[in-house]
């Protein structure tokens, strides 16, 4: 995520320095994916385009009763067979008109290192933070680098240095939450008999397997409790015990290509700042990863934050407007968390659970019950409490659609005009008032006049992070409020 809100703050021209203590980008397994919001995040800063953009074919009905079948069938029902589908808990679900990215998560920080390099930003490889102190008006670091250790000033510091964040425990933010249930290992390994197990996602007596084939990739998960010593070096024996375990089979691992080691911690601080240290992704929160909510809410804090903290540097806003970070994301944090205790709770063994799976199964065959959970998992109910939206028009703290707009010079997308990082304010009914009113705002927010079939109102003033500040009905003179809170006063009246 480091790199990400760097991305960010580095569109609005203020310096930026990334820490990153491993030389280069670590190969072993991790995300698979992106789904949902995430894709979106991506698509409106232009981020793995070409991927991005590939269309979703809908599953075919062969495939839909396939899905909705879910485990009861012994062939493989990876999500990643059907473009659209999803898994919450290891049962299917669908969500076609939702986008999805399955690339490895080392590509998509090969895209954000790319990016970040063309936008300016300083990528230190290599360099260790060892400790830091603040005051009112700096953070001082130390750092030790390649060259040895050193000190480095700066007027914020974001903590993006993962679960067992360093900057959060030194920053004195408490980080409550639940401990693990379960110990899982996500591998991929050879195995001396190929037909040791059927492929597929399977619940067993002990937790789950996953078994896919050419190259072998394993996932297994048993509720036995976290792992002893969450450090130590994982072994091909306590992975191959955990595969004989489930499996019920003698299977021998002969190689371990990549494997990780995981549980279900799920922590949460108690804020995302303190001072002037910030805390994003899984520093902030972390939980067990199935559906992969991890990069989502990760992204969703980085675009969330970004360009806060950099109209703060820029001196255009107030340092209160750093709390609304915490004050909209923290909530999505929660509701992530308990999605995923709910996720975890639901593939423990047993024939308790079984009755309960069967019974939401039933319940996910309903349209509307399918469209409302893959929401929640794809985080496309989000909405943000921006206070009382009657000044400020129905839509506020709600995600802009990506409109097509019509302008004199062709169609564009609200994603694209939003890969510069700024702010927009959509006139979609020829409004001249609207673009006098914002004028005074031009260094922040682009006035886009254009027509579009399927404007939700008139004009809407839509934040970097896509979410709408002000939108018609609202009378135009709240604009004038609604530009002030979120992007400072006009320019030469600060
Ligand atoms: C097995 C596994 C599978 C997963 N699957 C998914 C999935 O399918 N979908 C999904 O969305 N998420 C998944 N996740 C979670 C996802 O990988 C994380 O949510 C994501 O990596 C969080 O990003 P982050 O930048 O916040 O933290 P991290 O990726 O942990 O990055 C933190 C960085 O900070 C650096 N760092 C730490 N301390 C210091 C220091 N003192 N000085 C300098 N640098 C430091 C680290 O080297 C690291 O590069 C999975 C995770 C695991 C382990």
């Amino acid at each position: 995520m480091g790199l990400m809100l760097a991305c960010e703050v580095a569109l609005h021209d203020v310096p930026v320095v990334v820490l990153e203590r491993l030389p280069e980008i670590e190969w072993r397994p991790k995300a698979e994916g992106i789904t949902g919001r995430a894709v979106d995040i991506m698509d409106r800063r232009g981020l793995m385009v070409g991927v991005a953009e590939t269309p979703i074919t809908p599953p075919t009905a062969e495939q839909r009763a396939r899905i909705a079948a879910g485990e009861r069938r012994p062939d493989s029902l990876h999500p990643k067979a059907f473009p659209g589908a999803r898994h919450f808990a290891s049962m299917f679900l669908l969500r076609p008109e939702s986008p999805d990215l399955l690339v490895p998560q080392q590509l998509l920080e090969e895209d954000l290192a790319r990016h970040a390099e063309e936008l300016g930003v300083e990528v230190r490889r290599g360099h260790t933070v060892t400790g830091f102190t603040q005051d009112d008006d700096r953070v001082r670091l130390d750092v030790d680098g390649p060259d040895g250790p050193y000190r480095l000033e700066a007027e914020w510091l974001a903590g993006c240095d993962g679960g067992r964040s360093m900057v959060r425990k030194l920053s004195g933010i408490a980080f409550p939450g639940t401990d693990g249930i379960t110990t899982g290992y996500r591998a991929f390994a050879e195995i001396d008999d190929p037909d040791f197990h059927l492929p597929g996602w399977f619940r067993k007596d002990r937790g789950l397997l996953v078994y896919e084939e050419g190259p072998p990739r394993f996932i297994t998960l048993e509720f036995d409790g976290p792992p002893e010593n969450r450090d130590a070096p994982i072994t091909a024996e306590e992975f191959q015990e955990s595969l004989r375990r489930l499996s019920g089979t003698k299977v021998t691992v002969t190689e371990v290509k990549k494997i990780t080691r995981f549980t279900d911690n799920a922590r949460q601080a108690e804020t995302y700042r303190s001072g002037r240290v910030l805390l994003v992704g899984d520093a902030a929160h972390v939980h067990s990863h199935w559906s992969g909510p991890g990069l989502r809410l990760g992204l969703g804090d980085a675009v969330n934050v970004g360009w806060k903290l950099a109209a703060v540097a820029r001196g255009w806003c107030g340092e209160d407007l750093l709390d609304t970070y915490t004050s909209e994301r923290h909530p999505i944090g929660v509701q992530t968390l308990e999605i995923q205790r709910a996720s975890i709770a639901l593939m423990r063994p047993g024939p308790h659970v079984d009755a309960l799976r069967r019974l939401l199964k039933e319940l996910l065959l309903r349209d509307e019950a399918n469209r409302q959970l893959t929401a929640l998992v794809d985080d496309l109910h989000i909405s943000y409490d921006m206070g009382d939206p009657s000044p400020a028009g129905p839509l506020v703290g709600r995600y802009s659609p990506d409109l097509r707009l019509r302008r004199s010079d062709g169609t564009v997308r609200v994603a694209e005009l939003q890969r510069t990082g700024r702010a927009l304010l959509l006139d979609l009914a020829a409004d001249p008032g609207l673009r006098a009113l914002a004028e005074p705002w031009s260094d922040r927010v682009d006035v886009i006049t254009a027509d579009c079939d399927d404007a939700p109102a008139d004009a809407l003033l839509i934040r970097p992070d896509g979410f709408v500040a002000w939108s018609t009905p609202a009378d135009p003179a709240s604009l004038t409020g609604a530009l002030t809170r979120w992007f400072g006063p006009p320019a030469g009246t600060a």
